[in-house]
């Protein structure tokens, strides 16, 4: 909070399109996408229309016991749009419970086949799905959860693989090695394994750390030879953000849940969504008194403002998939990006796939690695800020994330500005 504060605060008071307005009439690049929700742009016209459209009819009303046509739309679009044996969604309202909502039905259904013992729940390492106690547990993420450890249920985590790309160009190296620590977990604790849980594709969180093609197919079956659920945490991957609507979907994966989030309503309102299959809804039927009910309820499950928006948004992202607009989109920040980072000194690493990228900055030759207390991430999207481009750090890499319908022109603005930005903050520190 002392450096938060120390930090001039930045007011933002209207938008449109990629752009921000702060309250003082400064304009922003929104190269972090609204901290990665914003698919259509911001003040897009047909999402306001549906929205004031709901706004007239009524804004909320529960889901415990009712229905409204918003969210029987939505769920069943999603249901028609993500692989073909999920049937079933649940309405949320962020990623952290989507996930929460995951694992626990995961745990009944264990319970409900009596089964019981298959508790355990088994993560990547760098895992990140969200900040509430179930989701930290299926996590691995020391700096947001490592404090928390002595409340969190017990879980194991295997090696993530070491995947770069750039451009559609991919290296891989260790895949083997992460698969196999999985399959032994998994042969160990066979009895005792529930779900697998990851961020198929590309750990946004942890710093964009890829997966290569195929490597989702292999973990998929390795969790059908041991009999666990594939839980796949596609809030940040899904929606868009690598080109397809979803991961699994384009695949060919069949995962027991998928969890959704971030840009299901582009970035307007807070809607989360867990699909299952029917196999796993048809465990929970039964009388009254057989208990077997499913008793989580969020008071803003499947909220209609957001329903209707959510609809829409899918609506459009389809568009840009199917007409080929968010392909070439995402060709162009490809070449921008290689072009900006290949006069960079001070990088040691740097990928992208889809609309999502990250640079790695160190030291150059000779000079100490930088102290945590230097802040580099920090000062440098501080001077991407003042040159009218927001972008977020993670610690010393600096991650890209622009909304879906960026254009090139943008693109250029943004990898033009990131590279002075970066280029200032090293020569102050004269590295
Ligand atoms: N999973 C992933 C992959 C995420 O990136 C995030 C949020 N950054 C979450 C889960 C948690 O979502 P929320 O912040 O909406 O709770």
């Amino acid at each position: 909070m002392k450096e938060y504060c120390s930090i001039p605060s930045l007011h933002i008071e209207r938008g449109e399109g990629c752009w921000l307005w702060d309250t003082v009439g400064n304009r922003y690049l929104d190269g972090n996408a609204s901290i990665w929700t914003n698919a259509l742009g911001h003040n897009d016209p047909d999402l306001n229309r549906v929205l004031i459209d709901q706004v007239g009819k009524v804004s909320h009303t529960t889901y415990l016991g009712l229905s409204h046509p918003a969210g029987a739309e939505l769920g069943r679009r999603l249901v028609e749009l993500s692989p073909g044996n999920l049937t079933r969604a649940l309405f949320s309202d962020n990623g952290s419970n989507a996930i929460e909502i995951a694992l626990k039905l995961s745990f009944q259904y264990w319970q409900l086949v009596e089964k019981p013992e298959k508790r355990l729940v088994v993560g990547m390492e760098g895992g990140y799905h969200g900040d509430t106690f179930g989701a930290m547990s299926a996590g691995n993420s020391e700096s947001f959860h490592g404090r928390f450890r002595a409340w969190q249920f017990e879980s194991r985590s295997f090696p993530r693989p070491n995947c770069s790309e750039i451009n559609g160009r991919i290296t891989a190296q260790e895949v083997d090695r992460s698969l196999e620590a999985l399959e032994s977990i998994l042969s160990q604790e066979s009895k005792r394994a529930a779900a697998v849980v990851i961020e198929p594709s590309i750990q946004g969180p942890a710093g964009m750390m890829l997966q290569p093609p195929g490597f989702l197919e292999e973990l998929a079956r390795l969790c059908r030879r041991f009999d666990v659920h594939l839980i796949l945490d596609e809030v940040f991957v899904g929606c868009g953000r690598t080109g397809d609507l979803f991961v699994c979907q384009a695949e060919s994966i069949e995962p027991d849940f998928l969890c959704l989030a971030k840009g299901l309503s582009a970035g307007y309102l807070p809607i989360a969504a867990t699909l299952t299959s029917e196999t796993i809804y048809e465990a929970f039927l039964g009388d009254f008194d057989s208990g077997k009910g499913f008793y989580h309820g969020h008071t803003f499950t499947g909220n209609p403002l957001a329903a209707r928006v959510a609809l829409e948004s899918l609506e459009k992202i389809q568009g840009l998939i199917e007409s080929g607009r968010l392909k070439r989109t995402i060709h162009y920040f490809g070449n921008a990006f290689e072009r900006a980072i290949s006069g960079l000194k001070n990088v040691s690493g740097a990928r992208q796939r889809g609309l999502s990228a990250v640079i790695d900055l160190i030291p150059g030759n000779g000079v100490k690695p930088w102290k945590v207390n230097d802040r580099v991430g920090l000062e440098v999207c501080l001077a991407a800020r003042e040159r009218g481009l927001l972008l977020r750090p993670l610690m010393d890499s600096i991650l890209v994330v622009p909304p879906l319908v960026i254009e090139n022109e943008e693109i250029d603005f943004l990898f033009a500005n990131l590279k002075e930005a970066i280029n200032t903050v090293m020569k102050k520190k004269s590295i």
